[in-house]
């Protein structure tokens, strides 16, 4: 039988008791990092597949260090408090692993991090498809810029850093677009509201610095590995402009959640000929495969849970 439980407070409870109060700061503050990580069901090995947990672990710790939380759990704690969760829902389908960590002191009027205490909590829910992945989107860029590390650190999943994502998708989605690509503070191409992002031009794929302000994205780091490895691509690392982006042959974007999405448009502009390019179609191949214990050479990159 499936049961909805978190971790919560040091403890696994059913998820309706995992509650805080009101008065939480991080609630009024989004003072408090979090993680995606997906869990991947393989019905054939009736197994689930959790894809990259400790990178992802690692960038919460990261996370951890520049909002000044400690929790009392390291990286290796944390993934087995994830496999102890996964085996006690008894869930068999893809899910969602997200971990939360936040300043939990129920003190409203304080804007520091320090002296507050703070808690980790984790769910797990089921989750299919984010973007529909089988054809191209549709892109536009947003009226609203990415935020700058001077101004809150890009880098890692700061929860208050989100509401910039959400005004960025909220706007691309209500003008009937799938997707919005941000440019950062100095005009040049930062990421998606929730991917990073690759142009490939020439059969050389280019993505972003991550000192443009985009996330350091784990399936960014999959998508070069399996370009080099797989394809001998070139992968450049460089600024990129928004004008770049219309003349591309090919646009992908990268992510937990959205998997590699193919981009067919931007602002309206067809990118190569508008459906899925073939380099982009090749690496989400290896990747799909990958994620779900279907290839043999990226076992490194799963922790198999038998449930
Ligand atoms: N950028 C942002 C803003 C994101 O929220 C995400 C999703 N975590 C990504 C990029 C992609 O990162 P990853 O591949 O590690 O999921």
């Amino acid at each position: 039988m499936v049961k909805s439980l978190a971790f919560f407070q040091g403890k696994v409870v059913p998820i309706d008791q995992a509650k805080v109060s009101v008065m939480t700061h991080a609630l009024h503050y989004g003072s408090a990092v979090f993680e995606g990580i997906r869990g991947n069901w393989n019905k054939k090995k009736n197994s689930m597949y959790i894809f990259r947990m400790k990178e992802h672990y690692e960038r919460l710790i990261q996370g951890c260090k520049m909002m000044m939380m400690d929790i009392p759990y390291g990286v290796d704690e944390l993934c087995d408090i994830t496999i102890d969760l996964i085996k006690q829902s008894g869930i068999k389908e893809d899910v969602y692993i997200r971990p939360l960590v936040y300043k939990s002191e129920e003190m409203v009027a304080n804007l520091v991090l320090h002296k507050l205490s703070s808690d980790f909590t984790l769910i797990i829910v089921p989750f299919g498809a984010y973007i529909d992945t089988d054809g191209a989107i549709e892109c536009c860029t947003s009226s609203w810029r990415r935020m700058d590390d001077t101004i809150i650190p890009p880098r890692v999943k700061i929860s208050g850093h989100y509401v910039n994502s959400i005004l960025a998708k909220t706007e691309a989605v209500l003008s009937g677009f799938d997707e919005a690509i941000l440019l950062n503070q100095d005009g040049n191409v930062s990421e998606g509201s929730g991917e990073n992002l690759f142009l490939i031009y020439n059969g050389v794929l280019n993505t972003p610095l991550v000192s443009d302000n985009n996330l350091t994205g784990i399936t960014r780091d999959c998508a070069i590995k399996i370009a080099q490895n797989e394809f001998g691509l070139k992968v450049v690392e460089r600024s990129i402009r928004r004008s770049e982006l219309y003349l591309a042959d090919e646009v992908f974007l990268t992510g937990t959640a959205a998997h590699i999405t193919p981009v067919g448009s931007l602002d309206n502009r067809l990118i190569g000929n508008g459906n899925v390019g073939s380099i982009t179609k090749n690496i989400r191949e290896i990747y799909l495969k990958s994620i779900r214990g279907d290839n043999e050479d990226y076992q490194e990159w799963l922790t198999e849970v038998k449930v």
